[in-house]
């Protein structure tokens, strides 16, 4: 029987699942609300009775979970803010259903272990990778392998403060940097230089709550000063903060995930351009910026599912 992986990536309202090969070729993908007023093992019944039906075709030899502060030491879930769950066991509680090697991490974490496997950081063994949504967050390769840390926390570069006293985070904090850069940080960005410049802009006629990071693209694609500002300031900060990243790690590449990654230059440019710039002379110009390989639909099952190949492929 041809050999198997799951991954589940567990989300604030939808979680995805699906089995992969263990080439990265999905055979089967699907998804279910995350329902986290239910105890977990709720969601997991209904993932594995999708999963089981496949059983005689395939071998399930393990399966990843990419979750928001999900610790790949302990196997828990940290009391994440958008799941009602607190903190729980998450290989306990699949345990209980399903025998088979368990593996966890956060989502970003998981992404990156798919670059590296699936994706463009194939064959590269020192890079970054940022996933650019409702948050940033990140995932380092170093020597070919993921850095946990310490207590398996380690690379959270969209908390990195970035400005002394700047814009309230989710986290509690002032100033990271996943508040200026980031769907909602691009947003904050935009309505900022517009009332710092008070010009015309066809982003003034939608209301705050309503304009989208899509938005603020199709702005400044049809010439939009604020909006092409906004771009340029977004990948000015995003440019510095991966140049201080850069000396910590040296890495090879730095693959940027995720909806405004299709921005392509609009983001691409000012990024290099203020990386290089505020880069360590020794280090300057050495260190690419490119898109991820992964594919925006598939890249959070595909990593969870690279998660526990590489913890299958350490036995
Ligand atoms: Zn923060």
């Amino acid at each position: 029987m041809k050999e198997v992986v799951v991954g589940i990536d567990i989300g604030g309202t939808n979680t995805k699942f699906g089995i992969a090969a263990l080439d990265g070729k999905l055979l089967f993908k699907s998804s279910c609300p995350t329902n986290s007023d239910k105890p977990i093992s709720n969601l997991f019944k209904k993932i594995l009775i999708d999963i089981k039906k496949y059983q005689n075709e395939f071998k399930i030899t393990g399966i990843g979970i990419g979750a928001p502060n999900a610790n790949y030491f302990t196997g828990y879930i940290e009391a994440p803010p958008n799941l009602g769950w607190g903190t729980v066991d998450v290989k306990k509680e699949m345990g209980k259903l399903i025998s088979c090697p368990v593996a966890l991490t956060n989502d970003a974490n998981a992404g990156a272990l798919g670059e590296l496997i699936f994706g463009n950081g194939k064959g590269i063994n020192d890079f970054i990778f940022i996933t650019l949504g409702t948050g940033l967050g990140s995932g380092l390769i170093v020597d070919g392998k993921l850095v946990y840390g310490h207590d398996g926390f380690a690379g959270e570069i969209g908390h990195v403060i970035v400005k002394e006293n700047g814009r309230q985070c989710g986290c509690g904090r002032k100033g990271c940097l996943e508040t200026y850069v980031s769907a909602p940080g691009l947003k904050r960005t935009a309505y900022e230089i517009l009332s710092d410049l008070n010009i015309e802009s066809s982003l003034n006629k939608i209301p705050y709550e309503k304009v989208t990071a899509k938005d603020i693209y199709k702005a400044a694609v049809a010439g939009d000063k604020i909006a092409i500002l906004t771009f340029e300031k977004t990948g000015e900060i995003l440019g510095k903060a991966l140049a201080n990243s850069v000396a910590y790690l040296s890495p090879k590449a730095i693959f940027l995930f995720g909806g405004l990654v299709e921005a392509g230059d609009l983001l691409f440019k000012p990024v290099i351009k203020h990386m290089n710039e505020n880069m360590l002379n020794i280090m300057k110009n050495k260190t690419k910026v490119l898109p991820s390989g992964l594919k925006e639909g598939s890249a959070a099952v595909l990593g969870a599912a690279a998660l526990i190949i590489t913890e299958l492929n350490k036995k």
